[in-house]
């Protein structure tokens, strides 16, 4: 089985340009104005709660969808571009955060200082790699480039253009320490089957590929390019040849493979090792996790079979395109010209500040995220989702002792999960310290480099200290929200923690119904057939018996048939199978929220707000959070491979839940109505 790290998905196709919608301040609560009156709420939930704004709305031109989530991170990235230029703006205190935040924008903003500076920072690199005379060198130099840039279970990054990647992280087998994950890497070009795959097509890009090696060695001054550009590519076809499929990668129970440190001499030969890891900073490591077996098997033995000219070649290539963002514009333009244009179609590249803040935000994440949070999540918006989650876990826990399909040793085992499981919201306890940062104004590409090295840094300290679970994953100003399955722990970051989501101006029902049965919905995660995997302590062990598993399939099948009845264009049916799991987690999810609202009131009814009773503003409310318009293309796109059902489907789930039909006075013949018993329970 597979374990896909879960992110939210809130299907943000992110715009090249940002056209920011005027931050109009709505007024908080239910958008009445919304709402379509004519349609019957047991007809179609998604188009009375949405159908008159779907009516007035158009999809901007550069997006392929629009809706809630979109207007949520346009007006995140409005905060966040002027936090970051008004840094730049002021000049804070030397070594305080917004002086860094502020210098390393500023510093790549620079074109005409990048541009008089030529290929200058670059050139130490490349006279190290001229150097290179042995593979003993050779092993020396690649350990120098290691980076913590993937990650296999949390966020889910399995690229790295180095030629291998660490992931610091928990130990499956002995949750209680951290240890090394190796990740297979070395490719400029996204995947290995863009190396390998024989149609026209991929022979396509693989031409316009070797243009791009060719013209980014010219562009590096490099004599001979055109023959030196034919061995990169020639080298990285046999990298690719050897590494691990996407789906190997995410399959959890072929990668948990620990290696002694004698283990890598025996079975990856090549490589010497000793040089790589010192070099690296890891000499001392006695254990790793070597999450791709055959490929770091099968590229330690090309670093001694391949030419080691082909090397040199390959790593010059690689230092020339690393750092292009902040090269002369040559580099930039001729690196999107590749990997934004030819392999993933965008016209234009975006505009230099807009890059800038991302940048800055990649470098200086949870700087930039601090400097959020105080001027837009003040303690008390934290303090009112901390209280929903405490009610939700309660739910949950109720839910667990009610199920009727669960063997009473794995109900056991699913309390103690939700004992010791984390949600962190809004922001980590403490902030990442980046006082070992130095920012040097004027200096893009060395404020890069450095960026990089001190995030690598700060994982291999993880190494041999107690699991710090407050650690995040996400930034507080990214519009997400993950699950975090061997942490047991979940991070909700204040920037999806706003209007239609959560809002602290509006009755609590509304919030429930929408930021509530989201939280739910990931909560959920932690106990389905795929939490199953890791138990309460982040150990790769399953806790779920063969009948468990067997009763959880069959209220499955009965959900599988219920999405596979939506048509959601003409003869276009929603695949039930395919999103099931995402599926379970929205009944869950809304479910638990619906009864964690319920537990809020302490049995203390609550008002009408806005002309609607409070369970009508808890389910207008989740409709509305779902609200999105889709190119029928992207829908496609979607319904054929996403595992979640299109946004419109996932907010008719109200249907399995009874307060519904009360709120709304739901009767048979609509729709939407099922008979109580086929209304899905399945936590
Ligand atoms: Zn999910």
């Amino acid at each position: 089985m597979t374990y896909p790290g879960r992110t939210l998905s809130l299907a943000l196709t992110l715009s090249a340009a940002l056209p920011f919608t005027a931050a109009t301040a709505d007024a908080p609560g239910i958008d009445l104005a919304g709402i379509d009156r004519s349609v019957a709420p047991g007809d179609d939930f998604f188009a009375y709660a949405n159908g008159a704004w779907y009516k007035a709305t158009a999809i901007p031109e550069d997006r392929a969808t629009y809706g809630a989530s979109a207007i949520v991170y346009d007006r995140t990235s409005q905060r966040t571009v002027e936090l970051i230029q008004d840094a730049a703006k002021t000049e804070a205190a030397a070594g305080s955060v917004e002086r860094k935040v502020g210098d390393y924008y500023t510093s790549f903003m620079d074109e005409a200082g990048i541009e008089a500076k030529g290929l200058t920072p670059v050139r130490s690199k490349l006279d190290a790699i001229a150097a290179i005379a042995d593979r003993r060198s050779l092993s020396r130099y690649l350990g120098t480039t290691l980076r913590a840039d993937v990650d296999a279970l949390n966020a889910t990054n399995f690229y790295t253009d180095n030629l291998l990647g660490l992931w610091v992280a928990q130990d499956l087998d002995e949750p209680s320490r951290y240890v090394p994950f190796l990740l297979q890497g070395g490719l400029d070009m996204p995947e290995r089957t863009y190396y390998v795959d024989p149609s026209p097509q991929m022979a396509e890009t693989r031409a316009r590929f070797q243009s791009h090696v060719v013209k980014i060695l010219e562009l590096g001054q490099i004599a001979d390019a055109a023959a030196r550009g034919a061995r990169v590519v020639d080298l990285e076809r046999r990298i690719a040849e050897v590494h691990a499929s996407r789906e190997d990668s995410s399959d959890v129970k072929k990668s948990n493979n620990h290696w002694k440190r004698d283990a890598l001499d025996r079975s990856a030969p090549g490589l010497d090792w000793a040089e790589y890891l010192s070099a690296a900073g890891l000499g001392a490591q006695s254990e790793f996790v070597v999450w791709h077996p055959a490929a770091v098997t099968g590229i330690a033995a090309l670093v001694a079979s391949q030419p080691l000219d082909a090397w040199k070649d390959y790593l010059t290539f690689h230092a020339l395109e690393h750092h292009a963002a902040v090269m002369p514009a040559a580099f930039g333009q001729e690196s999107f010209a590749f990997h934004g244009t030819v392999l993933q179609g965008t016209p234009m590249r975006r505009d230099r500040w807009k890059r800038a803040v991302d940048a800055t935000g990649g470098a200086l994440g949870e700087a930039v995220g601090q400097m959020y949070v105080r001027k837009y999540f003040p303690p008390e918006d934290k303090a009112r989702i901390e209280a929903m989650v405490l009610h939700l876990i309660a739910a949950f826990d109720r839910r667990i002792d009610r199920l009727d399909w669960m063997a009473p040793k794995t109900k056991a085992m699913a309390k103690a999960k939700l004992k010791t499981l984390k949600v962190h919201v809004g922001y980590p306890d403490r902030f990442r310290d980046y006082s070992s940062l130095e920012i040097v104004r004027g200096d893009a590409y060395g404020n890069d480099e450095r960026a990089e090295l001190v995030e690598y840094r700060r994982n291999l300290a993880k190494l041999g200290k107690p699991i710090d679970r407050g650690e995040w994953v996400m930034t507080p100003q990214t519009v997400n929200a993950v699950n975090l399955p061997v942490m047991n722990a979940m991070n909700f970051p204040a920037a999806i923690l706003r209007p239609p989501y959560f809002d602290p101006a509006r009755p609590l029902a509304m919030d429930y119904g929408a930021i509530g049965a989201v939280i739910g919905h990931e909560i959920s995660h932690s106990f389905d057939d795929q939490g199953a995997l890791f138990d309460d302590s982040g150990r790769l062990n399953n806790w779920w018996t063969e009948a468990d598993f067997a009763h959880f399939q069959a209220s499955a099948d009965r959900l599988v048939k219920q999405y596979d009845a939506y048509e959601a264009l003409p003869g276009l049916h929603v695949k039930g199978k395919q999103t099931l799991s995402e599926n379970v987690a929205d009944v869950a999810g809304l479910s638990a929220a619906y009864d964690g609202y319920r537990m809020s009131l302490g049995g203390k009814p609550a008002p009408a707000a806005q002309g609607l009773s409070d369970d009508q503003q808890f389910f207008v409310s989740f409709a509305q959070s779902w609200r999105q318009k889709m190119r029928e293309a992207l829908l496609r796109q979607v319904i054929v491979g996403d595992s979640h059902a299109p946004d419109a489907f996932r907010a008719d789930v109200v249907r399995n839940l009874d307060a519904w039909y009360a709120a709304f006075d739901v009767k048979p013949g609509q729709k939407l109505y099922l008979a109580p018993a086929d209304r899905i329970r399945v936590w």
